[in-house]
């Protein structure tokens, strides 16, 4: 039984008023609030067991050691990947990208070489490869989108070439909500022998991920957005890839042994993870893994996809009012336009009756260049959502639409 009132006592700040009017958080594609176990384990960290992990011989250090592999076991877990030593511990999506698209780059691409990408992508998955573009003159190809907000296909098969070496796509847009065929999707980049990097930094908080089963060679999602702490993610890569491309940053941890004649380099996944990491949000990240998958990422999904059919439902009986995008297959995110009414105003006066919702572009500008807009409103849920508060914003978009 998924009881969402009691679900929402494990986050304080969804008690808290502004604007003297209880708080509406419908911008959990940003950033998802945090339940007191998640903030509890790592302060008990912090005031119990805190010391640099992997170094010390002394108790505490191997105490945080433990945690902290402990952690990257939970998330091996949380995404049935073969080996915890393909987990690697990043800052977060946009990290784990640079990552691929640096040390991928730098081992198997050369000038003309080519990498395919989606319209609708994050900035995150752009400009990461513009920068290798910069540096090695490699080609971005882009799958286009539909009218329905949906990849075309047909388009896809015929972007690959002799020169495509990786596809980097992400697993639901964080713009129009729609959730892409990923398993298709690999299934045809692998049968040109081309790896595939999914962005999971929307697909992970909503539905049981399986890189196994998608059959995809890397897979980067962010703690922030899956109710854990801020400043970590996770980039998980298949070894026989992890193997083969070189260390991302060069630093302590990472190495096996140093001189000025040559550096050998650590086994994975520390090869890949420099310097001191923050154990103590590995260690928040793996109680908010636990959190959700002690709810159940079925009955998670279930709940989000009820409050979305109801939302879009409610949404599409107002007049002027455009959802963009219309997927088959759609997530947790609604963009949505009102006539005559910039985004940027509709945002302001939501906020000001207590509803936070996202304005502007998204991260996602050749999105917004495809649709010929500048913007939009987007309200996206997370588990705790209820139907009485898509109620108050749907009562609260009638009120700005009667101010115009
Ligand atoms: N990709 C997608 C699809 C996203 O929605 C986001 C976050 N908005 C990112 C990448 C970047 O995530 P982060 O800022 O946590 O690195």
């Amino acid at each position: 039984m998924y009881d969402v009132k009691e679900i929402r006592k494990d986050f304080p700040i969804l008690e808290r008023e502004v604007y003297n009017r209880p708080l509406v958080y419908l911008d959990n594609g940003a950033t998802t609030q945090k339940p007191r176990c998640v903030v509890e384990a790592m302060t008990e960290e912090y005031y119990n067991v805190n010391a640099n992990v992997h170094r010390g011989v002394h108790f505490l250090s191997q105490q945080a050691t433990e945690l902290h592999e402990a952690a990257r076991e939970k998330v091996r877990a949380f995404l049935n990947a073969r080996s915890s030593s393909e987990i690697i511990f990043t800052r977060g999506t946009t990290e784990s990208i640079n990552l691929v698209a640096s040390c991928f780059g730098e081992a198997f691409m050369r000038e003309g070489d080519e990498v395919i990408l989606s319209e609708m992508e994050h900035h995150a998955n752009i400009v990461s490869w513009q920068l290798l573009q910069k540096r090695k003159g490699i080609k971005l190809r882009v799958i286009p989108v539909n009218d329905r907000g949906e990849l075309m296909m047909d388009e896809y098969e015929r972007l690959f070439t002799n020169r495509t070496r990786i596809v980097s796509i992400t697993h639901v847009s964080n713009v129009l909500g729609t959730v892409n065929p990923v398993h298709r999707l690999v299934d045809i980049a692998h049968a040109y022998n081309v790896p595939v990097l999914v962005d999971g930094a929307q697909s992970a908080p909503h539905f049981a991920v399986d890189v196994q089963d998608i059959g995809c060679d890397f897979f980067a999602f962010s703690g922030h957005k899956v109710y854990g702490p801020t400043g970590i993610g996770v980039l998980w890569g298949r070894e026989e890839w992890l193997d083969r491309i070189p260390p991302y940053m060069g630093g302590g941890e990472m190495i096996g042994h140093v001189s000025f004649e040559g550096t050998t380099f650590n086994v994975l996944p520390f090869k890949f993870e420099a310097g001191t990491p923050d154990y103590v949000a590995a260690t928040g990240l793996a109680r908010a893994l636990d959190y959700i998958t002690d709810l159940g990422m079925d009955a998670i999904h279930t709940h989000e996809q009820a409050l979305v059919d109801y939302a879009l439902e409610r949404l599409r009986t107002l007049s002027g009012l455009h959802v963009l995008g219309d997927a088959v297959e759609r997530d947790a995110v609604i963009s949505f336009l009102m006539d005559g009414i910039h985004p940027f105003d509709m945002g302001t006066l939501l906020d000001r009756l207590g509803i936070a919702v996202r304005t502007g572009h998204h991260c996602a500008q050749p999105l917004m260049h495809r649709f010929g807009i500048e913007g939009t409103v987007r309200a996206s849920f997370g588990l705790y959502n209820t139907k009485e508060e898509v109620d108050v914003l749907i009562e609260a978009i009638e009120r700005v639409a009667k101010m115009f």
